[in-house]
């Protein structure tokens, strides 16, 4: 898609500082990163988010999952890491291309998740969810 930032990224029209790359996948560090190590997996084929994803893509879905060790493995992530998908308006995602956080080299934190429940609108909770760190 000529107009998404990631398919530019992709196609080299936009440079990027990269990671990993074959036929089907691109790896690149994020612009703006939310840990010592955080990159970007995406399928060089333009889909908009986890949600559009079909059938057809199963393969292309499968070969990034495979990759991850691989990539993870040569960013020297030996202790581990986090992957993370945004997707949609409630998942924040702001690029509508597909894309795999991968990030490493800090311990990530549990307390979201627990945090995040069905805590009332402004309770102490909420707005701790909200000034959480990202991916956290
Ligand atoms: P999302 O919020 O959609 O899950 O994540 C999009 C990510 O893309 C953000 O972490 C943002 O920093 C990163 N990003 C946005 N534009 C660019 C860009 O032009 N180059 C790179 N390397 N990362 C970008
Ligand atoms: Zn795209």
């Amino acid at each position: 898609m000529s107009d998404c930032i990631f398919c530019q990224i992709g196609e080299g029209q936009i440079p990027s500082n990269k990671v990993y790359e074959d036929d089907k996948i691109l790896c690149f560090h994020d612009l703006d990163p939310q840990a010592p190590v955080h990159v970007l997996i995406i399928p060089k084929k333009h889909i908009t988010s986890l949600d559009d994803v079909t059938e057809e893509d199963s393969e292309l879905l499968g070969y990034i999952m495979t990759k991850v060790k691989e990539i993870a493995a040569t960013l020297g992530l030996e202790n581990g890491y986090r992957l993370v998908n945004n997707c949609g308006e409630d998942g924040l995602q702001t690029v509508k291309h597909l894309h795999f956080h991968l990030l490493g080299k800090r311990k990530m934190d549990r307390s979201r998740s627990r945090r995040s429940g069905n805590a009332p609108r402004g309770s102490r909770s909420r707005s701790r969810h909200h000034n959480a760190r990202q991916y956290d």
